[in-house]
């Protein structure tokens, strides 16, 4: 991971020119002698950017506004269908970011940021005035993507996409299918949260179901031609469910030139364009997906529904006193992932202390890892490094990061003990 050329750091630091000055000269701080950023939604951007503010500059005032008094993580939601975790195991709140950081805690919702004012409208009837803005409210769902599937379709036929009550309807339906049943699991076209999410949800389930029912079936139809870490999830399928044979447990299908485009609710039946019909006795069906709704209705996406930032700092491209971060931003290539979202808050985090405090902002590398577990001894991981290109635009560091090896047997229970590990880790780094 080479370090930036002098050369390159002062691009960096040139690209932020226009911030750093109207920041300085344009708006003063409002607070006076203490800053105050405001940081929006607590899951894995939000709650690391909260945290990590305080500990960079205690002089700075943070406050957290997040809806949920606890939090359930989507990370180790997928075991809930092995029965390795249950929801409280998955469930973590605000209490050590007030206690230990200062981080101040508000639960409600944001309804409209007035960014001319820069101050944002709660929907409980408060209003709250800020410096800066870090905006990491996660993900919302294309509800149009599929006839017959829209919101109040989701809670007969659940996505389990954000962790919760959707997570347990689901692991309900695998319970109380009939042995021989099919789970049809539909996957969304890139990007999406957790590109790897949906392989991993199906071996848990598969692992489950080899124990109790193991004449059923998963059949994953795909809206990508290709997934991620696929030789890996392959061959783990091959060596535990029976993957390629007609036994196999989990059948996976790319429906990429063949969309499905309707939900026959009466029949529990998905149609595609070429009129391919598809029957199942639980339907996982996970929506394509947009930045979350505040972000879309504030004006900070662009036409692909994501909201293009600045790199280094996060600056939104349409307002230089809002940073967006996690799932809801254009971070690409970085895939949106928990551990991504904890990056990009930290060095989010870095660059807005520079901001407030006038001084050069660091360069910054971003990490990804994401573990996947195929049975409780049986991990794989993708890692990936990432830094600015001559043109300031996100890239993979080369030669840094890759797959798991191909190996099983202690390769893969080492990997299996990591995906448990790097749960806890990321965890304790973002909420503890
Ligand atoms: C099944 C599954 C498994 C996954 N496994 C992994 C994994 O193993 N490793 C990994 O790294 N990632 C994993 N992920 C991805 C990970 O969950 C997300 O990438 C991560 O949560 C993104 O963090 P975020 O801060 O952007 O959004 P979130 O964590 O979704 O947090 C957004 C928060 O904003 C709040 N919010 C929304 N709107 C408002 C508003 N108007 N006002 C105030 N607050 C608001 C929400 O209540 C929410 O708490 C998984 C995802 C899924 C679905």
């Amino acid at each position: 991971m080479a370090g930036l050329s002098r050369r390159r750091f002062l691009q960096g630091v040139a690209g932020l020119g226009a911030g750093v000055l109207s920041g300085c000269g344009g708006l003063p701080l409002r607070s006076g002698a203490k800053a105050h950023v405001v940081v929006v939604g607590g899951g894995f951007g939000g709650a690391t950017a909260a945290k990590y503010l305080r500990l960079l500059d205690a002089n700075i005032q943070v406050t957290l506004i997040e809806p949920k008094a606890k939090y359930v993580t989507c990370p180790g939601s997928n075991w809930l269908f092995a029965g390795l975790a249950n929801l409280d195991q998955l469930t973590v709140d605000y209490q050590s970011l007030q206690d230990s950081y200062g981080v101040k805690l508000l639960v409600d919702r944001v309804s409209s940021l007035g960014a001319a004012q820069r101050l944002l409208r709660l929907v409980g009837g408060q209003s709250v005035t800020y410096d800066r803005l870090i905006m990491s409210p996660g993900i919302d769902f294309r509800w149009d993507a599929m006839a017959g599937y829209d919101q109040a379709a989701a809670e007969q036929f659940p996505h389990a996409w954000q962790a919760g009550p959707q997570t347990l309807l689901l692991a309900r339906q695998l319970q109380a299918m009939p042995d021989g049943g099919v789970v049809l699991m539909v996957v969304p076209a890139d990007p999406y949260r957790c590109p790897p999410g949906p392989y991993e949800r199906a071996s848990m389930m598969a692992y489950w179901l080899k124990q109790h029912k193991p004449r059923s079936k998963i059949l994953i139809l795909d809206a990508k031609r290709s997934f991620s870490k696929q030789a890996l999830f392959e061959a783990g399928w091959a060596k535990h469910y029976g993957y390629g044979t007609a036994n196999s447990l989990i059948e996976w299908h790319s429906l990429a030139d063949n969309p499905l485009l309707e939900l026959d609710k009466q029949n529990r039946m998905l149609t595609s364009e070429f009129g391919d019909s598809f029957r199942g006795d639980v339907l996982n069906i996970i929506p394509p997906q947009t930045a979350a709704q505040i972000a879309l209705q504030q004006g900070l996406t662009d036409s692909t529904a994501w909201c293009p930032v600045r790199p280094l700092t996060g600056q939104s491209l349409f307002d230089e006193f809002i940073h967006v971060i996690g799932d809801s931003a254009h971070y690409a290539p970085i895939p949106k992932s928990a551990f991504a979202a904890n990056s990009e808050a930290k060095a989010c985090a870095l660059a807005v202390t520079s901001l407030i405090n006038q001084t050069p902002i660091a360069e910054a590398h971003w990490l990804n890892t994401c573990y996947s577990l195929i049975t409780p001894e049986h991990g794989i991981s993708v890692a990936g490094v990432y830094e600015l290109d001559s043109a300031n635009a996100i890239a993979p560091v080369k030669g840094a990061g890759g797959v798991s090896a191909r190996t099983d047997g202690e390769a893969a229970a080492m990997e299996a003990d990591y995906t448990r590990a790097v749960y806890r880790s990321l965890i304790a780094d973002t909420f503890g």
